[in-house]
């Protein structure tokens, strides 16, 4: 369970995140949206103490994240909405290996994991490619595949289709649904509901800093208007 509990965020004097309290239980679905600049991404990167609380605290299974970075960067697999940031290796096979080795897994383990993650994203079998010679919308699906491999109990994706072709979101949505049902917690911040709102149990919204809303997906999608996010079914 992720637990955000008043938390208030500044980057200097710009109040980015303003007494947000949320909650994603074990196994839930949340798509969290919202205009540029309602703090979106400032939110996230708190499951994963990239930022520390000016206020507030986190919790990830029941521990403070500022007090234990390393579980919760264990337990939280983070796709960051600039996937350059997240590069540690120089071709696509290394890159989506890095986390494994450093859970310390046996080779068989970490390749089964390495396959099974580009398959996700489409990417298999490019291994060696390196990862400044592809395309943006590859990169993108690279820097998912290594958090898939982490096989996190918690996801967190800022933005991870945008830039993508059909033939990829749907791969990533797929994958993403097969999680669900294997009770992975999935927390996805998106512009765009399309591929998204027939798997969320909950649609979050932001303005301003502040949850402008919390609803059970679809039934509430009409409060979508308020927060310049397109009604999917429409
Ligand atoms: P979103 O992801 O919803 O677009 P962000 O969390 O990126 O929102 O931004 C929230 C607010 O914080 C915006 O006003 C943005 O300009 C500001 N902000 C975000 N990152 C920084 C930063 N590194 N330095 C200063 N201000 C920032
Ligand atoms: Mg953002």
């Amino acid at each position: 369970m992720i637990e955000i509990r008043g938390l208030v965020s500044r980057y200097g004097g710009v109040v980015a995140v303003d007494g947000v309290s949320l909650t994603v239980g074990d196994g839930e679905f949340l798509v969290l949206v919202g205009p540029n600049g309602s703090g979106k991404t400032t939110l996230v990167r708190h499951c994963n103490a990239l930022l520390e609380p000016d206020e507030g605290s986190v919790l990830v299974d029941g521990r403070n994240v500022a007090e234990n970075p390393v579980a919760a960067r264990t337990s939280v697999g983070m796709v960051f909405q600039h996937p350059r940031d997240q590069f540690v290796a120089a071709t696509v096979g290394a890159d989506v290996a890095f986390g494994p080795e450093n859970l310390g897994l046996d080779r068989g383990e970490i390749d089964r994991r390495v396959d099974s993650a580009l398959d996700a994203v489409n990417l298999d079998g490019r291994e060696d490619a390196t990862i400044s010679s592809l395309s943006g919308g590859e990169q993108a699906r690279v820097a998912i595949a290594g958090a898939l491999a982490m096989e996190p109990d918690h996801l967190v994706l800022d933005e991870p289709l945008a830039g993508l072709d059909q033939a990829a979101r749907e791969s990533i949505v797929d994958r993403l649904a097969a999680l669900h049902a294997d009770r992975t917690s999935v927390v996805v911040v998106t512009h765009d509901l399309r591929d998204l709102h027939r798997l969320a149990d909950r649609v979050v919204g932001m303005v301003d800093g502040s949850v402008a809303f919390d609803v059970d997906s679809p039934d509430g999608l009409d409060a979508l208007d308020d927060v310049g996010v397109r009604d999917p079914r429409c």
